[in-house]
């Protein structure tokens, strides 16, 4: 059955740049009810990061931010946090390779942590840059990613993969490296295409970006994705990516026009977010 439940999957709150709570408050006042909140890089929150210490920072601020959003609004925010692939990318680039290699490495411990300790959901973003890198530095994203992906094989702890435009022939080839990975169970692919059973049958779940298109494109194929905005909250970039309205009215609008069914909602905004995530949604 549905309780109404209506997740975005992907959804940055940026209460220094963007609407903050406003944006939550939007969010609700359409209809959604759960947010997986993922952390804006350590720059978002006017950090200059490059040690264990300041990324720990970003993150504790992000868990306090969720906080927040469970105190004022009416939302439940689940936060989760990572090591952006443009993250890695800069750090690389100011302070060396091998300097931000094993800081990523260093991270997975913390994020080990909160994981366990239930301050975090899940590990995210991590992957690959969705701009044109040199070989080297593509190489090691994908070494790092390799690691994060055996590390939530062992905690059996969700992961959101922040990558390049995603294809068929993408996801046999992360298929591969989730195998040698160990099998995680739990991988999410943010920002996929409407390909949902072929994430599927990779072991990857799709995290679609709500579209209509994406979303009609999806449903047919099979329910088993879950929806997303990757709302960025930057008053600098509006239109940069979808509302925080979106996702609510997307699947209130789809059910009114039987295109998505109840029992689907239900799957997609409440027993894959709580199977992944290990919320108790009631
Ligand atoms: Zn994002």
């Amino acid at each position: 059955m549905w309780n109404e439940f209506i997740t975005d999957n992907h959804m940055h709150i940026d209460p220094l740049h963007g609407l903050g709570l406003k944006a939550v408050k939007q969010f609700t006042s359409a209809g959604g009810t759960h947010i997986i909140l993922v952390g804006k890089t350590a720059r978002d929150w006017g950090i200059e990061a490059k040690n264990v210490d300041d990324f720990q920072n970003a993150y504790e601020k992000t868990i306090h931010l969720a906080d927040i959003i469970n105190s004022e609004t009416d939302a439940k925010a689940y936060p989760i946090v990572g090591f952006h692939p443009s993250e890695f990318i800069g750090l690389a680039g100011a302070y060396g390779l091998e300097h931000a290699y094993s800081l990523g490495l260093d991270l997975l411990d913390i994020l080990e942590n909160l994981y366990e300790e239930r301050r975090i959901y899940g590990i995210g973003e991590i992957g690959r840059p969705h701009f044109p890198v040199d070989v080297k530095l593509l190489d090691a994203s994908n070494n790092l990613l390799m690691e994060y992906l055996k590390r939530a094989a062992d905690l059996n702890c969700p992961i959101q993969l922040h990558t390049e435009h995603f294809t068929e022939e993408k996801f046999d080839e992360l298929f591969v490296m989730v195998q040698h990975a160990g099998n995680p169970k739990k991988v999410i692919k943010h920002f996929s295409p409407p390909l949902p059973t072929k994430a599927q049958e990779c072991g990857v779940t799709a995290s679609i970006v709500s579209s209509k298109d994406a979303i009609a494109t999806a449903i047919k194929d099979s329910p088993h994705f879950l929806m997303e905005t990757d709302y960025i909250d930057d008053i600098t970039r509006p239109g940069a990516v979808l509302g925080p309205k979106t996702v609510p009215k997307r699947t209130l609008q789809f059910i009114e026009r039987g295109i998505l069914s109840e029992e689907d909602a239900a799957y997609i905004h409440q027993d894959l977010i709580s199977y992944l995530y290990g919320i108790d949604m009631g």
